[in-house]
Parts: C-alpha cells; structure tokens; sequence
C-alpha cells in the first residue's frame, strides 16, 4: 500500500482514510447525483470497500433508488458516498471531501446524456 487519502466531512464527525491507488475517477452528469449532491455534476474516486478505514461518527445512508445508497454526515449533511449492487465491494466518495483531490483527475464522463446542455465533459483523454 502506498499512498493513503484522507477525507472527512464538513464538520469532521465523519472521517475516513483510502487506501493505494483508486479503481477510477469519473465525472457523473445524472439527475440522480445531481439531487442528491446539488451540484451541476459529481466527480467520484472509487475505491475498493476493502481499502478503505472509517473513524468518528458512522456515515447515514439514502436509498436514492432500487439497489444504491448514498452516505452522508447526519451532522452536517456533507454528501459523501455512493455504493451500488451494479459495483459490489467498491465505494465511491465524492472527489470533494478528500483532503486533498488533487491528485485525482476524471478520466471519464458517465450519463453524459443527462448532463445539464452548458456542461462539458471534463475528462481529460
Ligand atoms: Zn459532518
Ligand atoms: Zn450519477
């Protein structure tokens, strides 16, 4: 393992530390994470469940559709996760509550059908 990431909630109740490097880091541009984030398009870094450790207050979870939960802070509302059956054992955080993201860039566009018509694919090929 080398690289370790850190992350935590706005208000710091809930905190985690990903291990290595991530399984992808991807734009999303549908309405669901738009809901739920509020933001125009979320960028989720996944990583495997297995490397990822949890400290402080337990993330609550939203059944935003059939199979998929997202975790946020009950505290401060901070949206922070996604799980879904379509990816088992892999949790995707939002690339903002990393301490530091930068070393994260998307390297694609999911839904991009759904995006909102101002937005560019930001994925760099
Ligand atoms: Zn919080
Ligand atoms: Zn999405």
């Amino acid at each position: 393992m080398s690289a370790a990431h850190d992350g935590a909630c706005h208000c710091g109740g809930v905190r985690f530390r990903a291990h290595g490097a991530p399984k992808f880091v991807s734009a999303c541009h549908c309405e669901s994470c738009r809901r739920t984030t509020g933001g125009a398009f979320s960028t989720w870094v996944g990583f495997s469940s297995s490397d990822v450790e949890w400290s402080g207050d337990s993330p609550y979870f939203h059944a935003s559709s059939m199979g998929v939960k997202r975790g946020f802070c009950k505290s401060c509302g901070t949206p922070l996760t996604y799980q879904s059956e379509k990816w088992p054992g892999e949790t995707h955080f939002l690339i903002g509550v990393f301490k530091d993201p930068s070393p994260f860039t998307p390297r694609s566009d999911y839904m991009i059908e759904e995006r909102l018509h101002w937005v560019k694919p930001v994925a760099e090929k």
